[in-house]
């Protein structure tokens, strides 16, 4: 993964280019940011272009205005990188591949954790200067599952770094990370991505037609992985749901109808829907809820996200008129927030049915 490959996050990409170019790259950075939006192909990316034996280099304008700009305006590729890989030679090859030898991969095993034992045998390997490369990197993916002890042993390196060493950790869960660990690293937050920057890569590099690509980019929430996770499961069925708390709820106002409604959504007792199949039924239901409002401000049907309900919603537009759409959407959304910090699947359901 180069840099001009990456999607999005440009600010932080020409940070990361820059400092490699003046050779300040601090000795531990931290990227955070949601799953999927691009933290670990960024490392990768970092690693490469620091050990490249061919980089590309900017022709020296227009760096600083580009670096200057906001994500979402400097999305097109820029060739005004300080520096980036070649993407070719035998170190990028090898990076790339996760066979260099000064390029350490640390990755959670199968119990979702980072042992001790790994992080002490990778830094007795840390000792020395890098074999081949001109930097060494290691690389730690969703470091927040590194056990405590592990982050206790990791610390002493943070403190004093091996020779020509530069740790990245990339953690979705900053704050599971000691604070001690945290302010010894220099943190870059990736944002979620716009949604039509998903929908481009899911019909660019993905193959997705136009339909699907933006279906999917208006429920995975600025997170590419997050979307080809979407991709895999059955949308249709947790699409009737929401289609079905919407329909429901806009004709019953009695609370006794409105609880079957929260029932239905959340699965009931025997088969209890799962907390990321109700967070994908509420976020399709918002995303309805923003082609309501569209559709009653007269919109071009061709920029709804889901189109194949269309006729379904139009039904219900009489329904959420005026501010009733806006209204539902705020509701929605802080349901979407309390789910996202645990609360309980059936509480939440019965709170939106309530308040929809
Ligand atoms: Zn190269």
């Amino acid at each position: 993964m180069l840099f001009r490959d990456l999607v999005g996050h440009r600010r932080l990409t020409h940070l990361l280019s820059g400092a490699i170019a003046r050779e300040t790259l601090p000795p531990t950075l931290l990227f955070t940011g949601p799953a999927g939006v691009g933290k670990w192909q960024a490392a990768i990316a970092t690693a490469q272009a620091a050990n490249c034996e061919q980089p590309v280099r900017a022709r020296g304008d227009g760096v600083a205005s580009q670096a200057d700009a906001p994500d979402d305006q400097a999305k097109t590729t820029s060739d005004a990188l300080p520096v980036d890989a070649c993407g070719q030679c035998r170190s990028c090859d090898r990076i790339a591949r996760g066979v260099h030898v000064d390029v350490i991969v640390i990755e959670p095993d199968d119990r979702a954790s980072i042992k001790i034992d790994v992080i002490r045998d990778v830094l007795s390997r840390t000792g020395y200067r890098p074999f081949e490369g001109k930097r060494r990197f290691v690389l730690i993916r969703e470091a927040d599952t590194l056990e405590i002890a592990s982050q206790n042993a990791l610390l002493k390196s943070l403190e004093e770094p091996p020779p020509a060493t530069v740790f990245i950790l990339t953690t979705a869960v900053p704050g599971a990370l000691l604070p001690t660990v945290r302010s010894r690293s220099m943190t870059l937050r990736f944002g979620r991505l716009p949604q039509d920057e998903v929908a481009r890569v899911l019909r660019e590099r993905h193959e997705y037609s136009d339909t699907d690509a933006r279906a999917l980019a208006a429920l995975a929430d600025g997170s590419i992985g997050q979307a080809l996770a979407l991709a895999d499961t059955d949308i249709s069925v947790l699409r009737e749901t929401a289609l079905l708390l919407l329909q429901e709820t806009a004709s019953r106002s009695d609370a006794q109808g409105r609880l079957q409604v929260a029932a239905a959504v959340a699965g009931g007792p025997k088969k209890e829907r799962s907390r990321e199949d109700l967070a994908v039924v509420l976020r399709i239901t918002a995303s309805m809820l923003r082609d309501l409002e569209a559709m009653n401000a007269g919109a071009d049907p061709r920029v709804l996200a889901n189109p194949v309900v269309a006729d379904d919603l139009r039904a219900l537009t009489g329904r959420f008129a005026g501010t009733r759409a806006r209204d539902a959407f705020t509701a929605v959304d802080r349901a979407l927030y309390a789910l996202e910090r645990n609360a309980g699947t059936k509480v939440v359901t019965e709170w939106l049915s309530m308040n929809i």
